[in-house]
């Protein structure tokens, strides 16, 4: 009996200790990790940030002109903030001018639509396009529609986005934007328009990007508001005859340069190997891109700064990516993959901040098995900031996502994005989204993963199979 007690005694003793190790007093990286919070939730710097490129560059669709000057003012900003390089890299990116959209129902009565043109859309004939709608509730419910049924009309797919905390109502309905068109024509429609893919109930369009298929007619392709789409749905109910001019004068326009502009604090003795934090310079031209992805272009520059200035810095090169034409394909992340493919080995791990400005909740890993419990322990600091540990699925966001397939670890630092498809890609994407608070806890999320990473000892690899 009291063998056993005195054993258990020890026991809390020995996890005492060990629990010790890991405590600020032994531990100088998490003295310094917590140091990294304290300094980002008093720091101001990201929200002066997005305040200036919402402000003074506002709408960088790639390849405009306002691309190049968002390119000019990063450079600026990261020279100006003391990284210890700062460069650039040329990214071919697509061009596509918007020009006027407008739509209304003619049949029965006349009513203007609020809409939108998607992303890579043509133009159709100046005097527009008139047909009968007819509608689907998803893309697969287009896919296994008889052509006979759709031939010359405007397909309208009317698939309503849910509402979640992480965003995944969107997964469910975004393809009806990017490949609607190749399905509607496929079956001989005329053009397409879908519900926007937004969880708001406001009269405003969400683009997006769209794309066509080598081989398929090009039909024009646009987005009309919630609201907008809730009336027709009524009326169809009504009628099957609802009829629908549309008048798009999109134009696709070649290619241009733009850039991948990069920042770095070497690493003190593993400069050749790479914590990756990043997020996309460009956004989309109907708002300022203040929550797409001004937010995240703020966050990882503002906490690669708190690095930048640390006494001692951390052991590895810690890599600021602002990406070129993320909206229009994920160009910018792809044309980095590419052009660092014999680095990518060098690559620790990689993420993108790319959901707005929502809080942090949880940090997600891919890694090895091994590396992700180990890493889950090693990121404990985190949790005072209000992140807890999730699960070894994460993706790291879609600049970075093609990287696991590549062997590189990532994480996904998991925002609260409830209402981020309210404004997403809409006009609404504007600064007064932004909550400051939220904004610096973010930065004190990525200072403390970029830090804990720069200096672990953790193997993370192989990553396991998706
Ligand atoms: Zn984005």
């Amino acid at each position: 009996m009291k063998n056993n007690y005195l054993n258990m005694l020890y026991g809390v003793i020995f996890l005492g200790l060990t629990g010790c190790l890991h405590t600020d007093i032994n531990n100088p990286d998490r003295a310094i990790s917590a140091k990294l919070q304290q300094k980002a939730l008093n720091s101001t710097l990201a929200y002066e940030l997005v305040e200036s490129l919402t402000v003074e560059v506002g709408p960088r669709l790639a390849g405009s002109e306002q691309d190049l000057i968002a390119v000019e003012w990063a450079e600026n900003k990261l020279n100006n903030l003391g990284f210890d390089k700062v460069y650039k890299e040329a990214v071919q990116v697509p061009v596509w001018h918007r020009g006027e959209a407008k739509a209304s129902i003619t049949s029965p009565y006349a009513q203007p639509l609020v809409i939108t043109a998607l992303g890579g859309s043509i133009s159709t004939p100046k005097e527009g396009i008139e047909a009968n709608i007819i509608r689907f509730n998803s893309l697969t419910e287009l896919q296994q529609a008889s052509s006979a049924d759709v031939h010359g009309k405007i397909v309208f797919i009317d698939h309503v986005t849910e509402r979640h905390k992480t965003g995944k109502g969107y997964g469910k309905s975004v393809g009806g934007r990017s490949k609607g068109a190749i399905a509607a024509a496929q079956k001989g429609a005329v053009a397409i328009m879908i519900r926007s893919i937004g969880t708001d109930h406001d009269r405003m369009a969400h683009t997006g990007m769209m794309r066509y298929q080598e081989g398929v007619n090009k039909i024009p392709a646009a987005a009309m508001s919630n609201p907008d789409a809730d009336l027709i749905n009524a009326m169809l109910k009504r009628s099957k005859n609802i009829k629908i001019k549309l008048q798009l004068s999109a134009e696709n326009q070649g290619f241009a340069t733009s850039y991948n502009v990069i920042a770095e604090v070497t690493g003190s003795t593993k400069p050749d190997e790479i914590v990756l934090i990043s997020a996309h310079l460009d956004s989309w031209d109907e708002g300022t891109g203040a929550i797409d992805d001004g937010a995240g272009v703020a966050i990882v520059t503002a906490a690669g700064k708190l690095i930048q200035d640390l006494p001692v810095k951390p052991a590895r090169t810690v890599r600021v990516v602002l990406y070129a034409a993320e909206e229009v394909g994920l160009i910018g992340g792809k044309t980095y993959a590419k052009a660092h493919q014999a680095e990518l080995s060098q690559h620790y791990i990689a993420a993108e901040s790319d959901f707005g400005a929502g809080r942090i909740y949880q940090i997600d890993f891919r890694a090895s098995q091994q590396g992700y419990e180990e890493l889950t322990k090693l990121s404990q600091p985190m949790i005072t900031n209000g992140v807890v540990m999730g699960n070894n699925k994460a993706s790291g966001g879609p600049d970075v996502s093609m990287l696991p397939s590549m062997g590189v670890p990532v994480a996904s630092l998991r925002q609260d994005g409830s209402d981020y498809f309210d404004y997403h890609h809409t006009p609404n994407d504007t600064l007064d989204k932004i909550e400051p608070a939220a904004l610096q806890q973010n930065v004190a999320a990525y200072a403390q993963f970029a830090y804990l990473m720069a200096q672990s000892n953790i193997e993370l690899r192989p990553i396991v199979a998706k």
